[in-house]
């Protein structure tokens, strides 16, 4: 079971973003692996507040977990990235925040355990998908378009022109760093002529000028099953952008809108909609013809209808996305008193009136 993240922080669910950068800080040095030398426990506790951390401090990511907890969140990152590997990665995205406490040199030497020059996981990516409502009940496959990063196919993700390759870096003799030596400190840094890629290409394909990746257009079948609602997220694993350098690809994550229908109220797995009948319909019962999301069906109408009661038919409703249960279609009666009486009709009415010796007058009929 995953801790709450706002209980990992030990802030309130409204806390602001100064109050959880606090709580963060906290525990940052509380759990720093300076601070505990070979301390596993004190690891897991660092990464942990940091996951935490990077979710609640970011809006979206903030608002995603509120609204679904970490299934909304799960596999997403706030800098598009992987989730945090080792501690380097922690440095790397929140040494901003230590930088005040541990200095630049604790800092920066932790940097070296980012991944600038090592294969990287391809960035996730998300996208919205909007279903019609009746698809809920069967789900549905939707071919999808779009464009994401790939690994350029002209050069193979090298980024160099056929023929000619990449070559080691004069600058950083191939490491992607340089390390200066100040004092007792050394400082490493990002080597400027390769930008930590420790290769530098003097050939760059003509495709990508280099980059080694491109902008590629992607179609994809997607499968959603039945059940599901707005806010639904489906998680294709390796379907997002290719990794870098051969690292593995991201995921990609489809979002569910589920358009409405404004014929029905959706409430879980039950459906509702508003039923119109004749007052004499309401009073003597009646067979209807009634439209739901599986065709024309008839309903029965018992006698003796109240305004607001709610006729139900079983199984017309929604199937839940997990478990084998469907939902009801639930009718809400709405009577429609009629605006005019013909001659006939109201003799009759007065014939049951005087019957039940109720008083005209009053307009009392008794019930
Ligand atoms: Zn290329
Ligand atoms: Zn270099």
């Amino acid at each position: 079971m995953k801790r709450d993240y706002y209980e990992i922080l030990g802030v309130a669910r409204d806390a602001d973003a100064d109050t959880v950068k606090k709580a963060y800080r906290k525990l940052a040095m509380q759990f720093h692996p300076d601070k505990n030398p070979g301390n596993k426990e004190a690891e897991d506790k660092f990464k942990e507040a940091a996951r935490a951390y990077e979710v609640i401090s970011n809006p979206e990511m903030r608002a995603r977990f509120d609204r679904f907890g970490h299934q909304g969140v799960d596999g997403a990152s706030g800098r598009g990235g992987p989730h945090f590997q080792d501690v380097g990665d922690i440095f790397e995205s929140f040494g901003d925040i230590f930088g005040d406490f541990f200095g630049q040199g604790s800092g920066g030497d932790r940097r070296r355990g980012g991944s600038s020059t090592g294969p990287g996981r391809g960035a996730d990516l998300r996208y919205v998908m909007e279903i019609e409502l009746k698809d809920v009940i069967t789900g549905i496959e939707n071919p999808i378009e779009f464009q994401c990063e790939d690994n350029c196919k002209t050069c193979q993700g090298s980024g160099a022109q056929a023929g000619s390759k990449a070559e080691t870096c004069s600058g950083c003799g191939g490491r992607g760093q340089i390390v200066r030596s100040q004092g007792f400190f050394s400082m490493a840094s990002t080597c400027p002529q390769c930008r930590g890629r420790g290769t530098v290409i003097t050939n760059p394909c003509k495709t990508c000028r280099g980059a080694g990746r491109a902008a590629v257009e992607r179609k994809l079948l997607v499968k959603v099953p039945a059940g599901v609602d707005s806010g639904t997220q489906l998680r294709l694993t390796g379907e997002g952008e290719s990794g870098i350098r051969g690292g593995p690809a991201g995921d990609l994550f489809v979002e569910l809108r589920v358009r409405p229908d404004p014929r029905f109220e959706r409430d879980g797995e039950n459906l509702y909609a508003p039923l119109e009948i004749g007052y004499l319909q309401a009073l003597l019962g009646a067979e209807v013809e009634i439209e739901t999301l599986r065709g024309k069906k008839s309903l029965h109408v018992p006698k003796a209808c109240q305004y607001g009661q709610q006729v139900k038919v079983s199984g017309q409703g929604l199937p839940s996305l997990r478990g084998s249960r469907v939902g009801d279609l639930v009718y809400v009666l709405k009577i429609v008193m009629p605006k005019k009486l013909s001659k006939e009709e109201e003799q009759l009415l007065r014939q049951i009136a005087e019957s039940k010796g109720g008083k005209e007058k009053s307009g009392f009929f008794g019930l």
